[in-house]
């Protein structure tokens, strides 16, 4: 099939490669001419494991190309898939502006019967807006699907092949035979594509990952009531996960969720929960139990020294581990909670220096490893879960810090062994 994506960031870039590679021609278009011309030396935008090695294999069997010429892209494809940025808008709902710029410009340029899929995540009711603004301007046939996607970054491409689901929301049969014909390559794989209104799809997103925020709250919580108390959280949690109707993903306490997904869409579901009336009180106390968690490790320092002309290293700066995505990651409120206080930040991640600059810029100093990072710190704090520091050389660590205190901030340490090793070890709801 001839498939063009629109927008070339994370989801747009591994949906477009992995619909490379199985079998289908797939131009990438993005507005951004510096990242296609990189695209186009072979060179990706995003730190992606495995990505690369299917961009280069595609590129070279003459079924993947990337251009900013969106026109173009729109006539020579029958399938026209939407995976631009939905950032948070002024009053936190999702701002549609690219969507709508995107859809105009489809309904300006179609040439013949179009499937426009729908893969950012957009609210409900937006699907029905794009087929208004498409008709405005073309008056032959074609269909809005929503599709949204779910991937991870860090685990994108996995997730993309082998989905736990591909959700696709559809009001009519000859869009459905198309989505068909596109996904049965993971339909032949067992995995379910799952075919449904697409009003339906559009709340599907919103309501998984506000659902999976709320269960990350949910034990940030419990973690609170372990510590007074003497408790393990990562006890209590996997004790409740081994109940399968609870399951134990998603359910592991630390600092508090961040990334573009989770925080955006909670409060864009709020938001159109206000618009019709629904007032989501469960969702509304996630969003307020994270953000307080956000500003936990500057309390837990601030407890334990005064922070003025202290010198803290934080390990890890990315939102989560196997990617460089730092939007709304916790490093970022940690490092203005820990300056605001007047200590001083070492900061290391083994990908994401480079967008850290860009976010929390030149209020820290960037160190080249864990190690350089400790060294002479008051404070080590572990930010993100990232593999490089499971297993580091402690007897160097501590012997180069100048205080002793390890706050474990995703609880990845067994508390024994830290403190055996000569830290003042505190992890989150470890008794
Ligand atoms: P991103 O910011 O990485 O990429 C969006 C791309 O769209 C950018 O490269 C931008 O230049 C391009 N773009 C914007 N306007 C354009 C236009 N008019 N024409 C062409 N290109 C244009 O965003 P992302 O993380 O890939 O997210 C895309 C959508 O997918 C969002 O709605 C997001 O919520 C959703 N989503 C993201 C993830 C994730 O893990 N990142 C997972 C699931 C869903």
């Amino acid at each position: 099939m001839k498939l063009c994506i629109v927008g070339s960031g994370y989801v747009g870039l591994v949906a477009g490669i992995c619909f490379a590679n199985f079998g289908n021609n797939v131009i990438c278009v993005d507005k951004d001419e510096t990242k296609i011309s990189s695209l186009k030396t072979g060179k990706l935008p995003i730190y992606e494991p495995g990505l690369d090695v299917l961009m280069e294999k595609n590129t070279r069997e003459g079924r993947l190309t990337f251009t900013t010429d969106l026109p173009g892209a729109i006539k020579d494809s029958e399938v026209i898939f939407l995976a631009v940025g939905t950032p948070p808008g002024k009053n936190h709902e999702a701002d549609l502006s690219a969507v709508r710029t995107v859809a105009e410009i489809i309904g300006k340029n179609a040439n013949g019967y179009k499937v426009v899929v729908n893969k950012s995540t957009v609210p409900v009711g937006t699907a029905q807006e794009v087929s208004k603004i498409i008709a405005q301007h073309y008056t032959g046939d074609f269909d809005v699907v929503s599709n949204p996607e779910f991937l991870r970054e860090g685990n994108a491409v996995r997730d993309f092949t082998s989905p736990d689901r591909v959700v696709v929301g559809v009001n009519s049969e000859r869009a459905e035979k198309v989505m068909h014909n596109l996904y049965k390559g993971i339909e032949r794989t067992g995995r379910p594509v799952y075919f449904c209104k697409v009003e339906s799809a559009e709340i599907i997103k919103y309501a998984s990952n506000s659902f999976l925020a709320t269960k990350i709250s949910f034990i940030n919580e419990m973690s609170e009531l372990c510590d007074k108390v003497g408790a393990d959280v990562k006890e209590v949690s996997k004790g409740m996960g081994l109940d399968t109707r609870i399951g134990s993903r998603f359910l592991q306490a630390g600092i508090g969720y961040g990334g573009s997904c989770f925080p955006k869409d909670v409060q864009a579901l709020m938001v159109t929960g206000k618009q019709y009336g629904v007032d989501f009180k469960i969702i509304k106390s996630a969003e307020e139990v994270n953000f307080d968690r956000k500003h936990l490790t500057a309390k837990m320092l601030n407890e334990k020294m005064d922070l003025k002309g202290k010198t803290i290293a934080l390990w890890g700066l990315a939102f989560k581990p196997k990617t460089d995505d730092m939007r709304e990651a916790p490093s970022i409120v940690i490092v203005d909670d820990l300056i605001e206080a007047g200590a001083q930040i070492k900061g290391f991640d083994p990908v994401s220096v480079e967008e850290a600059k860009k976010s929390i810029g030149e209020k820290i100093t960037y160190s080249k490893n864990p190690y350089d990072a400790a060294s002479e710190a008051d404070a080590v704090v572990l930010i993100t879960e990232w593999d490089e520091f499971r297993n580091l050389d402690w007897a160097k660590v501590v012997k180069s810090m100048k205080g002793k205190l390890m706050i474990d901030g995703r609880n990845i340490y067994d508390p024994a062994e830290m403190t055996k090793v000569g830290f003042d070890y505190v992890g989150l709801g470890r008794g």
